[in-house]
């Protein structure tokens, strides 16, 4: 069996491991394919890349973008996976490094709230944790780590803490911009864990099916954050618009609990994904 996971995070976003680590992991964990698909970026391609090669196995380029739908009052965040994107197309290369920079103001302001609330951790210290890779909350969560206030990032994700009080708002790109981005630079976009009302609200399926019909090309079905319900409204609303399906872990080291190759994508969607790729390289 042809074991593929499209979708993992490395110490270029808000993973522990670095790109040749999580090549490491998915030979550890039998993969034949992964995908590395940091937040907002691509540093850790060609690391990722070359580690693969080394190891002899298959490497899908990826990013997550961080988008959202502006359709309703307040608008909804949601992700926005894209494989094979060219890497220096310039549009999506300019938007992708205005998230990235707006996520710095965001973490002052995140700083400023848990100093508020009596923490003496200062945005150096969280910078620190990242690396000077993109900043997430997973780095915030490290300071709370720290400190004993809680054992795990998924528990500094509770309400009282990242989840809710100290939140500021983080730059994204409007979702039906994100998509011709990604078009115009050769990629594929397939829709992260779309019914994941774990993560907050979710977007209706009008706004998937528009998706569909400005050239998205595939829903993440398989995710550790849908239940067993969810995955099938997925997969019957790809169905009825002729979407592929994919699968897989959103491995992110120790800041997540999920393993790689938790969940996979088959093989002949990962096939259909390459042939959109090459149908549109320029
Ligand atoms: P940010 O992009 O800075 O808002 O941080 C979001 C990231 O935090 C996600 O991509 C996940 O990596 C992580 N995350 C979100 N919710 C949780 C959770 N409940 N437990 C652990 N990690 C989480
Ligand atoms: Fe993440
Ligand atoms: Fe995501
Ligand atoms: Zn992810």
């Amino acid at each position: 069996m042809t074991r593929i996971d499209l979708h993992a995070h490395s110490t270029v976003s808000d993973g522990t491991c670095t790109p040749s680590e999580v090549i490491g992991e998915a030979v550890r964990a039998n993969l034949d394919v992964v995908a590395l698909t940091d937040h907002d970026g691509v540093g850790g391609w060609a690391e990722a890349a070359a580690a693969a090669g080394a190891a002899g196995i298959g490497f899908v380029p990826g990013v997550e973008l961080s988008c959202r739908w502006y359709g309703v009052e307040p608008a909804i965040p949601l992700h926005l996976l894209a494989y094979y994107v060219d890497p220096n197309d310039e549009a999506l290369s300019t938007e992708m490094a205005r998230v990235r920079e707006g996520r710095l103001t965001r973490g002052e302001q995140i700083v400023a709230l848990m100093r508020q609330d009596g923490l003496d951790v200062t945005w150096d210290e969280v910078q620190g944790y990242a690396t000077g890779a993109t900043v997430g909350r997973p780095h915030f969560a490290q300071a709370l780590i720290k400190r004993g206030l809680v054992s795990t990032v998924s528990e500094a994700f509770a309400p009282e803490m990242l989840g809710q009080r100290w939140r500021a708002p983080k730059p994204d790109t409007d979702v039906f911009l994100a998509l011709r981005l990604v078009l115009g630079a050769g990629g594929v976009p397939v829709f992260a864990h779309p019914k994941a009302t774990k993560r907050g609200t979710i977007v209706p399926d009008e706004l998937i099916v528009e998706l569909a019909g400005a050239g998205l090309v595939g829903l993440e079905a398989d995710h550790e954050d849908h239940s067993a319900e969810q995955r099938a409204e997925v997969r019957a609303l790809a169905e009825r618009l002729g979407l592929l399906v994919t699968g897989s872990s959103d491995f992110h080291g120790t800041n997540k609990p999920v393993r790689l190759g938790a969940n996979l994508t088959p093989p002949e969607v990962l096939d259909q994904i390459r042939a959109a790729a090459r149908s549109r390289a320029h």
